[in-house]
């Protein structure tokens, strides 16, 4: 498929969400990588977000919980290219009542060829780049083969 090039700027917008058995996780994470993380943009989903405002005083952009709508909206700003790095430390344990939507950020995130962490451990690899604080040329899928497509109509 062909694609195009968008720059990722040095100041990542990131967006972290965690499920509850993860909000732990995450808050630890980003506790220890807090001198990183606070040289870029955060966003969150709710109770993710409200949590590190409490715990750790980041300033973070605070959206829906995610239940509620909040992991649609991230899926919408990665569409809409103002979210290109994605903290996800989502439960393989648990059904929530959210799974569709679950399963739209993470197709979203691959749609868009974001940076996608699932756990800690791909989290640490993504956050020890040193793309992290360079500018990064995202290779795009050009979708304007799909968007041109005939669609038949009776
Ligand atoms: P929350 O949402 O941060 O509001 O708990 C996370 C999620 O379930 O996607």
């Amino acid at each position: 498929m062909k694609s195009y090039v968008l720059k990722m700027a040095r100041k990542k917008r990131i967006a972290l969400v965690a499920h509850d058995n993860k909000k732990q996780d995450l808050i630890e994470w980003v506790r220890f990588n807090r001198g990183l993380l606070e040289k870029h943009e955060l966003w969150a989903t709710g109770t993710t977000g409200s949590l590190l405002k409490k715990e750790l005083g980041l300033e973070v952009n605070i959206l829906q919980s995610g239940p509620l709508g909040g992991d649609q909206q991230v899926g919408a700003k990665i569409a809409e290219e103002a979210i290109d790095f994605l903290i996800f430390f989502w439960d393989p344990l648990e059904p929530m009542p959210h799974d569709p939507d679950v399963k739209a950020l993470l197709r979203i995130a691959v749609v868009w060829n974001i940076p996608v962490a699932c756990n800690r451990s791909s989290a640490d690899f993504m956050i020890s780049s040193p793309l992290m604080m360079e500018e990064y040329p995202r290779q795009v899928p050009d979708y304007s083969d799909y968007r041109a497509r005939q669609v038949r109509l009776d």
